[in-house]
Order: structure tokens, then C-alpha cells, then sequence
């Protein structure tokens, strides 16, 4: 489904969306299902000194860079916000972002808790912050089990992270409960369509005035 109701020009400044989660909660999947249903949503490609997993692409899905590139960036003030997570540094190209920001386009950030409280911090861009929440510690540990080749002892260390991690949720705008990817993203969707009609972010007159009332107003006629 494509939209008419987001057309870039129609916010005078546009915002960003932040979405953070403990680490096996489907959030990769939920920013990819809600990017299909809004084409019109730009992603933010971050920075990082992981090396590529199977499949990924330099560009696309990471800007792949050396500890060495990685400090210069944070040196040179050019990542918006930056933290470690396991043994990776990662951080937000600031110039993509602000730039996107100030055309009046909607930004999708997919970043980790103390990114997110950075960005919350500083202020620096209007964003929206939204919690990614598993339905159950149950099903949180049946995924890490899915997905990983870990052994069980990495896997309720894990665990037992996300839980610190998830008592970040109530610092953020909204939560969502990803029980199904197709109601997460349908609710994802709903919230950033919903932020998007908050009146301090539209470009005014949001109606123009009919040609005919302008003519009436002239003088003379
Ligand atoms: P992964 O290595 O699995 O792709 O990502 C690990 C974690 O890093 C995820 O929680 C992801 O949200 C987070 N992350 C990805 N990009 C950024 C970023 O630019 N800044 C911060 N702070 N975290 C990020």
C-alpha cells in the first residue's frame, strides 16, 4: 500500500522515529514490514565496526568501517549519537538525518537504548521514541534460541540483558508489543501517520484559501 496523506512537502519539518528493543525481539523484521508499507519513510544507514553478517551489503545495510574511521567520525562531530554493544561501536551519520529533517522527511532509526536516550537527550532533532516489547519472556527466549548458534549459557545472558534493557520502555513515547509482525508494523505505522498530523509539524496555511474567497476580498469587486 502506497500513501497520499504523507507526501514530503506536506510537514514543514519532518522527524524522526526511533525504534529500540532488547536484542531478539523481531525489530529488524518490524522496520522492514512497516518500510514496505510506507515507501515513502527514509531509513538512517548507521556506521559500525561490526564485520558483515552473510547477505549484508556495505551501503545498505551498514557503512562498514574501521575502529580507526569510527573514531575520526566521533572526533570530526559527524555522528549524530554513538554507543558500544557487545564488542561493535555504532553511531548515526548526523549530516543524512538533519538533512532529511530540515526537507521535511519522516527518518526511521533503528538504534540501541543508549543511542536513544542520547538523541532523547540532547534534543537536537524532534523525534518520536517507540519500545519494541515480546509478548513474553517465553517467547523472547524461544527466539534467541531460534536464531542463534549460541550456547545456552550466551543465551540467558541475553535474556537476562534484554530484561535490563526492557526497563527502558517507559522513558519512550510508545510501546508496542511485537506478538505479530503484521499488527506491530500496522500499529508502527499508526503512530508515526498520527505524529505526522501533530499541528507544530505542518507546513501552514494546511488549507489554503479558496481562489474565489481571495477574489471576493479585493477591493473593488
Ligand atoms: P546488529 O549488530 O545486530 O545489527 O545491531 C546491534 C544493536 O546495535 C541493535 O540493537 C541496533 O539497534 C543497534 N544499532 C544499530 N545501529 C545503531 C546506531 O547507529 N546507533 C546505536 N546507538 N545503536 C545502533
Amino acid at each position: 500500500m502506497t500513501t497520499s496523506s504523507l507526501i514530503p512537502g506536506q510537514l514543514e519539518r519532518g522527524f524522526l522515529v526511533v525504534v529500540s528493543g532488547p536484542g531478539g525481539v523481531g525489530k529488524n523484521t518490524l522496520v522492514n514490514a512497516v518500510r514496505r508499507r510506507m515507501p515513502e519513510l527514509l531509513y538512517s544507514v548507521s556506521v559500525t565496526t561490526r564485520p558483515p553478517r552473510p547477505g549484508e551489503v556495505d551501503g545498505r545495510d551498514y557503512f562498514f568501517v574501521t575502529a580507526e574511521r569510527f573514531a575520526q567520525l566521533v572526533e570530526a562531530g559527524e555522528l549524530l549519537e554513538w554507543a558500544r554493544f557487545g564488542d561493535h561501536l555504532y553511531g548515526t551519520p548526523v549530516r543524512y538525518v538533519s538533512e532529511a529533517v530540515a526537507s521535511g522527511r519522516i527518518v526511521l532509526l533503528d538504534i540501541d537504548i543508549q543511542g536513544a536516550r542520547q538523541l532523547r537527550a540532547s534534543r537536537r532533532l524532534d523525534a518520536v521514541f517507540v519500545f519494541l516489547l515480546p509478548p513474553s519472556l517465553e517467547a523472547l527466549r524461544e527466539r534467541l534460541l531460534r536464531r542463534a548458534s549460541d550456547d545456552l549459557r550466551t543465551i540467558e545472558r541475553r535474556l537476562a540483558m534484554a530484561l535490563t534493557e526492557m526497563e527502558a520502555a517507559p522513558d519512550y513515547d510508545y510501546v508496542i508489543v511485537n506478538a505479530n509482525v503484521d499488527e506491530a508494523s500496522l500499529l508502527l505505522e499508526s503512530i508515526i501517520r498520527a505524529e505526522a498530523c501533530r499541528p507544530h509539524r505542518l507546513r501552514w496555511p494546511v488549507v489554503e484559501p479558496a481562489a474565489s474567497s481571495r477574489q471576493e476580498t479585493r477591493p473593488g469587486r
